[in-house]
């Protein structure tokens, strides 16, 4: 089973950019690797829109993900807010589709679970990847850059590790409990 990793930004699009300087672009590239990474431990074939520091339009992501007919499409960010306070984890799926509600949840409740952050929950979101892909799925923000304490964590590998493990166990749930539903 295939599964496209989607590293948000690149290249000339650094994404958010943190008080002490940290990209977003470079977080989501290194947490997609470390799902890669895991996803491939667990059997499953893993597919990257970008695996390195350069630009990729939206419009490019979601064709690839198509084209490579994968089973689940898992877009990562980091958040940023003007209120620096802001801190959390959410994870968004397009408006009108179940089962990329389903795999949200399954994936939220492991970030919070794994990584720790502050719950902000499952949200709905007309994003042109969520709505251009043809399989679930889903867009996690992983934290706010825009926050002190969590760009510092953005930035540990230890920390992007626990993101990246726990983005890979909720798709592993997903898709088990899928194919669990169809040999029933
Ligand atoms: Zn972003």
């Amino acid at each position: 089973m295939r599964i496209c990793i989607d590293p948000g930004h690149g290249g000339r699009d650094p994404g958010a950019v943190g008080q002490d300087g940290l990209l977003e672009k470079d977080v989501n590239l290194a947490v997609a690797k470390r799902v890669a990474k895991h996803l491939e431990n667990m059997g499953y074939e893993a597919i990257l829109t970008r695996s390195e520091d350069e630009y990729v339009s939206l419009g490019a992501r979601s064709k690839l993900a198509n084209l490579h007919r994968v089973s689940v499409f898992v877009s990562i960010h980091c958040n940023s807010a003007e209120n620096r306070a802001a801190q959390g984890t959410e994870t968004f799926c397009y408006p009108t589709s179940s089962e990329g509600k389903t795999l949200a949840e399954m994936v939220q409740r492991e970030l919070i679970s794994r990584a720790g952050g502050k719950d902000r929950g499952v949200k709905h979101a007309n994003f042109q990847v969520l709505r251009e892909t043809a399989m679930p799925a889903i867009l996690v923000e992983l934290a706010f850059i825009s926050n002190e304490d969590e760009e510092h964590k953005l930035a540990s590998p230890d920390v992007q590790d626990a993101y990246a493990l726990a983005i890979s166990e909720g798709v592993d749930t997903y898709l088990v409990g899928r194919f669990k539903e169809r040999v029933l």
